[in-house]
């Protein structure tokens, strides 16, 4: 049912709606990280009884807390903080994009979430 779930038109729509009703990641969020969440997850995944429609069941991630969430929902190993030179792990995350000055960001917006990782400049 997950393969064919993520093809309906139902779910595109729920989908959307998660989005823009919880546009920021639950779990940055709760680290008091802002940061924009690209992917919808199953609180309950639906391989453990959860419910795949019903939107008390989702929530807004980044895509760097939903992949560390499935993963550990399937046993493998998952890293997160900072290694000892404060680093943070995962060189995709918010943490590690450059600060853009608002004022030089010509309205669009775009150059405020680059899609290649930065080095930090510590
Ligand atoms: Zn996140």
């Amino acid at each position: 049912m997950t393969g064919r779930l993520y093809d309906l038109a139902v779910w595109h729509r729920l989908r959307a709606k998660q989005l823009q009703d919880e546009p920021l990641c639950r779990h940055c969020h709760a680290r008091g990280i802002i940061e924009l969440a690209t992917d919808v997850d199953h609180i309950v995944p639906i391989a453990n009884g959860g419910a795949p429609l019903d939107q008390s069941n989702l929530q807004s991630l980044c895509h760097l807390c939903h992949t560390r969430k499935t993963n550990s929902e399937n046993g493998m190993r998952v890293r997160t903080g900072c290694d000892i030179n404060g680093i943070p792990f995962g060189g995709r995350h918010g943490w590690t994009q450059p600060v853009v000055d608002a004022d030089v960001v010509d309205g669009g917006g775009a150059e405020k979430y680059p899609s290649s990782p930065q080095t930090p400049r510590w």
